[in-house]
């Protein structure tokens, strides 16, 4: 049986390596009902840390940097036998990918969480603004398996950071890895209990969005379950950032670089055995050149068998859990009776494993009729379509309910661009895919039904915090005529339409008096 865990009535999961089954550690349930009491806790730490200056706070994330790097060996290993990826995949898609995001939230926090001076205007010299960024309160962070550590990590660096307390619910399959997340920062020296990791399954992630103390939930999953957390936390007032499923496209151009475009369309649709949000699972192609494409990456997905996580040689583990090898399973059996030729891949036994596995798998003759081209197929299954021309292959990377990636592969680069902009996701990747989870500086998310709001970057700072108005008053005046000529002048030189400089200028016997009346005083606030 695959599963890295097995649902028990009892009051504990068990975490399993889905290719061997065995139990690899067990964790305790957080009962639904104790979630509220957790989140008081963190809350009351919480209060502290929110007077923690910012230097001082990431100064900590940058202390968990260092532990991960040098826990990084322990970590790969854990992650890829908890949940089933190849462990020199788990080291560098993972850890390395947690490594980069946290460092980078440690060094740009100072930039992007300091106070912000507005542009001053004119008219209103004496007036001082800045956007200051307070903490949420306590966030609750909800995350899926496929990227235990990854993915978590970085919302819950940016939220401890921006002055706030935690509550991690990992997912059901890969707790042992939640845990991890906490002592990461234990080590690093956060205060205890500002960050709780609680287990369990649906319904604890469910009482989290009801629990007071959250102000806001970051939701990593499917758009189903996605959908469930938006209604929950609507219904008690909180807001939502999700990051949800998607049907990744990539369009290749008649010009591409073969060579780089299979292995790179090879690479962005198998790793992790196609269990990313942002794996490509559909390619549209010239028809130009679609017989050798097709060709070549047939080629070069009968090579890539899969087989042990923890031998470093293998590039392909097996299925997370039975669920999400039935689901692979039935969209290519699907496929194949409607009518589509499977190329290469399909379900294999690996010989020694009791995982489930399925090899990379190459499908033509697929349209959009069918669930492998238009429902996340979340496994190693690569649909290949032709086009004719650049509108027909924007035309049908846009026909999905899903927008969270993209890629255009072309020996063109402007070409790309100006096809990238037409395409409909939130990250659109020129001759790559996907990496850029592992780039702190841009934003990850989705739009369609691919999610709400975004992480990392700055705006995943601004996501984590109350953006709140601070206004100075540095000077006033009493009212005179000459205030008055003073003002129409400002008004003439720096707003009417053309923008009169030279009226201005001419009349800067007004202003120049106008502005000394209102006593600037240059220089910080302070
Ligand atoms: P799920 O939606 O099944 O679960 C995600 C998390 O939500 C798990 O921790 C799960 O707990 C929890 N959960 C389940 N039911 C509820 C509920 N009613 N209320 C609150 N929480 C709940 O997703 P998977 O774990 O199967 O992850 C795969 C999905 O995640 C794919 O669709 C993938 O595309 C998407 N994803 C999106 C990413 C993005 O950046 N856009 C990145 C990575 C994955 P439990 O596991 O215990 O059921």
């Amino acid at each position: 049986m695959a599963g890295a865990a097995e649902r028990l009535t009892g009051d504990a999961i068990d975490s399993r390596n889905p290719a061997t089954g065995d139990v690899l550690g067990s964790v305790p349930i957080t009962a639904p009902g104790e979630v509220e009491s957790v989140a008081e806790q963190v809350q009351r730490t919480q209060r502290g840390w929110a007077l923690v200056p910012l230097p001082e706070r990431l100064r900590v994330l940058r202390r968990a940097t260092e532990v991960l790097v040098r826990r990084r060996d322990e970590l790969a290993e854990l992650i890829s036998r908890e949940g089933g990826k190849p462990v020199v995949e788990a080291a560098i898609n993972d850890v390395g990918n947690a490594t980069l995001t946290v460092d980078w939230v440690a060094k740009a926090g100072m930039g992007h969480l300091s106070p912000e001076r507005l542009a001053g205007l004119a008219l209103i010299r004496h007036k001082t603004h800045w956007i200051v960024y307070r903490p949420l309160g306590v966030v609750g962070v909800i995350s899926p398996w496929n990227f235990p550590l990854a993915i978590p990590i970085g919302e819950v660096a940016q939220a401890l950071a921006a002055g706030n307390g935690v509550l991690l619910k990992p997912s059901e399959h890969t707790p042992l890895v939640g845990e991890a997340i906490g002592s990461v920062f234990a080590e690093a020296g956060i205060p205890d209990g500002l960050l709780r990791v609680v287990h369990g399954y649906g319904e604890t992630g469910a009482a989290l969005c009801r629990a007071g103390p959250i102000k806001k939930v970051f939701f990593t999953g499917s758009v189903e379950t996605g959908r469930k957390v938006m209604e929950l936390a609507a219904k008690h007032g909180k807001p939502v950032m999700l990051e949800l499923g998607g049907k990744d496209p990539a369009v290749v151009c008649a010009d591409a670089d073969l060579d780089r475009t299979v292995d790179g369309i090879l690479w962005c649709s198998l790793f992790n055995s196609g269990q990313a949000c942002a794996g490509i699972e559909r390619v549209y192609v010239d028809r130009r050149i679609a017989d050798r494409f097709v060709a070549r990456l047939a080629e070069g997905a009968r090579v890539l068998t899969p087989g042990n996580p923890a031998d470093p040689d293998t590039q392909l583990g097996p299925m997370n859990n039975d669920l999400q090898y039935e689901k692979v399973a039935t969209h290519i059996d699907q496929a194949v009776s409607a009518g589509a030729t499977l190329e290469v891949g399909g379900p294999v036994e690996v010989p020694g494993s009791s995982g489930r596995y399925i090899a990379p798998t190459v499908l033509t003759g697929v349209d959009h009729s069918m669930p492998v081209m238009t429902e996340e197929t979340f496994g190693p299954v690569i649909g290949v379509m032709t086009f004719a021309t650049e509108d027909e292959a924007v035309r049908l990377a846009n026909d999905s309910r899903y927008g969270l990636g993209a890629s255009v592969w072309s020996r063109d680069v402007r070409r790309a661009r100006l096809l990238a902009e037409r395409i409909d996701a939130g990250m659109v990747w020129i001759n790559d895919h996907a990496y850029s989870h592992g780039y702190g500086g841009g934003p990850w998310g989705g739009i369609k039904e691919s999610g709400v709001g975004v992480t990392h970057s700055k705006h995943g700072f601004y996501e984590m915090t109350e953006k709140r108005l601070i206004a100075e008053d540095r000077g006033w005046f009493p009212y005179s005529d000459g205030v008055r000529r003073g003002f129409e002048a400002v008004v003439e030189a720096f707003l009417s339409p053309g923008r009169r400089m030279r009226t201005g200028w001419d009349r800067r016997d007004h202003i120049l008096p106008y502005l000394g009346d209102l006593r600037i005083r240059r220089g910080r606030r302070g």
